[in-house]
């Protein structure tokens, strides 16, 4: 989309530039730097309701093609951050003339830095995979555009998401969403691709991926696909103490350590050592020891990394502080995003770095 936009865009500029006095077009770049600055602009609907939109602020934007008067799959839409707002004849807005005369003579504009479509970044960077991409994701770009404020829509959500982010905030599945962003001049994605992709060499696609399973070490902070464990081997057969080992996956350390060295190194000589983690709620446990899994039969997009690597953290610092577990724990783990998986059966999986069970 955002090439034809681009050519029409850049032919049209030329136009005005030639005719810089009719002032019915884009407006040139000279232009634009005099024209009034506002922070805001009101967008009237079929209804006639009125929509404010304010810098920074995040919106749906028609395409050339689309009727405005009806109503389209957001994925039809473009979205843009609106950087700075700018009109001509701005003396007008203040009249209350009939919406007509308003229209015809007042010319509110946006500049625009624009989300693009996984298939529009795909036309500037010929390696980048489309196919490991989700239909709700954007690339966040430096590319920017000046655009009338008659063609902005509706507002937007784009959600940020770091894949190895230990405290990403989930998001329902059918949220926009944004991992990369693009540098257009250099042709290139941030962060790179390969650094979050699985030992296949694939990237995480959240609408195609069925389980995706995710090591919370400090230094591994990676997902990989359930099929890909299977591939090459990265499982255990035996499935004694299974959950005592995903909880034992700290995210806070890399070392090995069991619940009962981390209270010999720390200070809880307090805890009975049959069995330390009877101190701690069924609940808190039963988050802590999941697997950190997401993909579409696990958990959506983002699935349960914040809720069990949150209980982790917390059994972690109460047994080598040798402390006691806060009261308001709770608002500190999410215990409802259990995710039950139908092979919860099988074995242990390993990760393909770092050997710990996850
Ligand atoms: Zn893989
Ligand atoms: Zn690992």
């Amino acid at each position: 989309m955002a090439r034809h936009k681009k050519k029409s865009l850049f032919t049209r500029k030329k136009v005005s530039k030639r005719k810089p006095t009719t002032k019915i077009g884009i407006p040139a770049d000279s232009e634009w730097k005099s024209l009034a600055q506002f922070g805001s602009f009101l967008v009237d609907d079929d209804e006639g309701n009125q929509h404010k939109f304010n810098l920074n602020e995040t919106a749906f934007i028609l395409p050339p093609g689309l009727l405005p008067d009806q109503k389209h799959h957001p994925t039809a839409y473009w979205i843009g951050r609106i950087k700075e707002i700018r009109a001509r004849n701005p003396e007008d807005v203040c009249l209350a003339q009939p919406r007509n005369y308003l229209r015809s003579l007042t010319q509110v504009w946006a500049l625009v830095q624009w989300f693009w479509s996984p298939h529009e970044v795909a036309t500037v960077i010929k390696s980048f995979d489309v196919s490991n991409c989700g239909q709700y994701e954007r690339i966040y770009s430096d590319y920017h555009d000046y655009v009338s404020t008659a063609s902005f829509c509706d507002h937007a959500t784009v959600k940020s998401y770091d894949e190895r982010s230990l405290d990403q905030e989930p998001f329902d599945d059918d949220y926009f969403f944004r991992r990369y962003d693009l540098e257009y001049r250099a042709r290139r994605i941030f962060p790179n691709v390969s650094k979050s992709a699985c030992i296949c060499g694939v990237s995480y696609n959240p609408d195609r991926d069925q389980v995706m399973h995710f090591c919370s070490r400090p230094t591994c902070c990676l997902a990989f696909h359930q099929e890909c464990l299977l591939m090459y081997k990265q499982y255990e057969s035996s499935t004694a103490a299974r959950a005592r080992r995903l909880l034992e996956c700290w995210p806070d350390t890399d070392k090995r350590l069991s619940v009962e060295t981390l209270i010999r190194r720390g200070k809880g000589s307090g805890y009975s050592m049959s069995d330390p983690l009877h101190e701690f709620p069924e609940e808190l446990l039963q988050t802590a020891q999941q697997q950190i899994v997401k993909g579409v039969q696990a958990g959506g997009v983002v699935g349960n990394v914040r809720s069990v690597v949150a209980a982790r953290r917390l059994i972690y610092k109460t047994l080598i502080e040798g402390s006691t577990l806060p009261i308001d724990w709770m608002s500190q783990v999410d215990v409802d995003t259990a995710i039950h998986l139908q092979d919860e059966g099988f074995s242990v999986y390993l990760c393909p770095e770092c050997q710990s069970a996850i």
